[in-house]
């Protein structure tokens, strides 16, 4: 069986890792990896093949940038070039971005069964570009790996059906709850990352000590008056407990073009983005996690790590249910006080996120496609 696996933003690399280790672990699947060059700077793409050992991509388009309709064009032009040279028996998509709307596009129009992985998340906010791309991709594929129960019900809601029968072959769409591939990623290198990573001394911080903030989605990244709501909370935050911010090169190009309009507060310690595993390791040690991110979210709650959220939305309410995670808004006051509320999420909250072996059951799934 060949499956085509398409990539190219950051938390795709992170996710792919799991599904490419069980993949070679149950043998009799080849993997063929395709990367679209969405994310390309080293630091967003290359550092991560390498820390995680992945396979280096079989083809690398290296489209990026542009408007959504563009960026999606060129790179449903270019997946389609390479699925129909291939033909492989299935396309594995990841989340969210517009490298999984082409690739889910490009693969359904030529009659190969999409698999996605991370199916059935809802923001409900159609505002949001990842928002559409979940909708459409989740409509078209064959196999929808939802991560949790939610995310299962959100598909029944939109008229997913049941199926009970799954032999000879399964019937499509299959939706089914397979867990969390990025909580198999982070339990495989969690105590990797401790041992190996020496970012904590590089930065001169103490665990528990410091917190984390990351920033990057379109609503707070639109404009610099938007970030700028943001920094003048996170400022006000570091004169409490310093806040270290690795800077994702959309937040970085928005910062060098425009801003910020007052100056950055000294508590805030700006840096590259940082690998998987120096990432890893400064969060499970930081005192607290402020982020828009989706997968952050989650790490968070995975890690044990307070988290506040810049959003008005997510989708990932168990994160909000397990009281370790709250939606600030994009203009959010007082962190301090929010922080003081926030709970400390203990190891169980994590079991709406399965048991660290979804990747598994998503080959199990692979296996039973029809050929
Ligand atoms: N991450 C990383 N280095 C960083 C920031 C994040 O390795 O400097 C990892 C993080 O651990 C998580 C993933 O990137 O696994 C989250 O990706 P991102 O926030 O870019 O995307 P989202 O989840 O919002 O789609």
């Amino acid at each position: 069986m060949i499956v085509t696996t398409i990539v190219g933003a950051r938390p795709q690399f992170i996710k792919a890792f799991a599904l490419s280790r069980a993949i070679d672990a149950a043998g009799g699947i080849t993997e063929f990896v395709v990367h679209t060059g969405q994310h390309h700077d080293h630091e967003m793409s290359e550092v991560f093949f390498r820390e995680l050992g992945l396979r280096a991509p079989d083809v690398a388009l290296g489209i990026h940038g542009g408007l959504h309709g563009q960026m999606t064009g060129r790179m449903l032009e270019a997946i389609e070039g390479v699925l129909v040279q291939r033909r492989p028996d299935a396309v594995l998509v990841y989340g969210d971005t517009n490298t999984t709307l082409a690739g889910a596009l490009a693969a359904v129009k030529l009659g190969v069964p999409v698999v996605h992985v991370e199916a059935g998340l809802r923001s409900f906010d159609l505002a949001m570009p990842e928002e559409i791309n979940r909708v459409v991709v989740d409509r078209v594929s064959s196999v929808l790996c939802c991560p949790t129960a939610a995310a299962v019900a959100n598909l029944r809601n939109e008229g997913f059906g049941v199926h009970v029968d799954r032999k000879p072959r399964l019937p499509m769409p299959w939706v089914e709850q397979v867990g969390d591939v990025m909580l198999d990623t982070l339990r495989h290198f969690r105590d990797v990352a401790a041992a190996k990573s020496a970012v904590l001394e590089r930065l001169g911080l103490t665990p528990r000590a410091y917190a984390l903030l990351t920033v990057h989605r379109a609503e707070n990244t639109a404009t610099i008056d938007c970030l700028d709501g943001i920094l003048s909370a996170v400022s006000e935050l570091s004169t409490s407990i310093p806040v270290v911010f690795p800077v994702h090169p959309r937040t970085r190009h928005l910062l060098e073009r425009s801003g910020p309009r007052h100056p950055l507060a000294a508590g805030i310690r700006l840096t590259d983005p940082l690998s998987y595993l120096d990432f890893l390791h400064l969060h499970r040690n930081a005192r607290a996690m402020i982020t828009d991110s989706g997968g952050l979210q989650k790490e968070a709650l995975f890690l044990g790590v307070p988290c506040l959220t810049l959003r008005d939305t997510t989708e990932w309410p168990e994160t909000i249910a397990a009281g370790g995670n709250r939606l600030m808004g994009s203009r959010p006051v007082n962190l301090a006080a929010a922080l003081d509320q926030v709970r400390v999420p203990d190891e169980s909250s994590s079991q709406a996120f399965g048991s660290g072996h979804a990747a598994d059951r998503i080959v199990d799934l692979l296996r039973e496609l029809p050929r």
